[in-house]
């Protein structure tokens, strides 16, 4: 292998990396309120990320298996859930929804193409499929 491209790869990695250190995945704040189980920053983490807070729901009741509707700046599904499980699927839903499968950058957007949702990249102009949820 060619050391120098090995050398620039090498350091590309360590760019993107230092690069992205702005972006943290926001941390739930969620309580279980008798059956229920409230999201208190759902809106807040949905701002965050820039994507609308009814994909990020519709994400979340598929993988809890519960009905869960907006309150205001909360989410509240219908099923007890501690705070843990909803971290590790809001990590899913940024490694799905929101970061870049090429660059691994946060600076992306979902747009609709022929009625299929897309992820665009505003850094590298990368376009990926993403899972589409019904
Ligand atoms: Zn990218």
């Amino acid at each position: 292998m060619d050391y120098e491209k090995m050398l620039n790869e090498a350091y590309l990695k360590i760019k993107r990396i230092g690069g992205d250190e702005r972006f943290e995945i926001p941390k739930v704040e969620s309580s279980i309120q008798g059956a229920f189980t409230v999201v208190k920053n759902f809106v807040h983490i949905a701002e965050y990320l820039r994507r609308d807070p009814k994909h990020m729901l519709k994400f979340f009741t598929r993988e809890l298996a519960s009905p869960g509707t907006l309150q205001g700046s909360n989410a509240v599904f219908q099923t007890r859930v501690n705070t843990r499980t909803i971290q590790q699927k809001l990590e899913d839903y940024v490694k799905e929804f929101v970061l870049c499968k090429e660059c691994k950058r946060p600076d992306t957007k979902l747009i609709k193409e022929d009625r299929i949702l897309t992820m665009k990249c505003e850094a590298c102009g990368a376009k990926c499929a993403v899972k589409q949820l019904k």
